[in-house]
């Protein structure tokens, strides 16, 4: 599966706290990140994390694209609910395309902890990246 990882500051360490936990399970996804998130979780665990721009400068959007070429499979995006953020905008638009194309976000623990407990269980919708590869 190929799973996007964001967290914004004030929920860096829940994020990488939450890698650490699941490495094992993570270790056999194909992971992606807004920079400093991925960075974090690089240096924190063993994981591969193929990085992109930081989501103030784009990374959110990054990711919308891959959303929206239906090659993500699962979201994990911790977001704060008490600090705005400059690139609201971004943001919105990234949760929008999950939603056009049926993706899974956890935007908290206890829902990414629901969603990656499922990653292995059957009904868990598998998106074929095979034309995109
Ligand atoms: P970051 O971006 O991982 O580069 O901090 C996350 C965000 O703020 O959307």
């Amino acid at each position: 599966m190929n799973i996007a990882l964001i967290s914004h500051d004030a929920l860096k360490k829940k994020m990488v706290n939450f890698a650490i936990a699941y490495e094992p399970l993570l270790l056999s996804h194909r992971l992606y990140a807004t920079g400093t998130t991925g960075t974090m979780i690089m240096e924190a665990t063993q994981l591969e994390v193929h990085r992109f721009l930081s989501g103030p400068l784009g990374g959110d959007q990054q990711i919308g694209a891959l959303v929206a070429e239906q090659n993500i499979d699962l979201i994990i995006f911790f977001r704060d609910p008490l600090t705005s953020q400059p690139h609201e905008p971004d943001i919105l638009a990234l949760l929008r395309l999950a939603d056009v194309h049926d993706i899974p976000v956890g935007t908290n623990l206890a829902t990414a902890e629901i969603l990656i407990r499922s990653l292995d269980q059957e009904g868990f919708i598998k998106r074929d990246h095979s034309q995109n590869d």
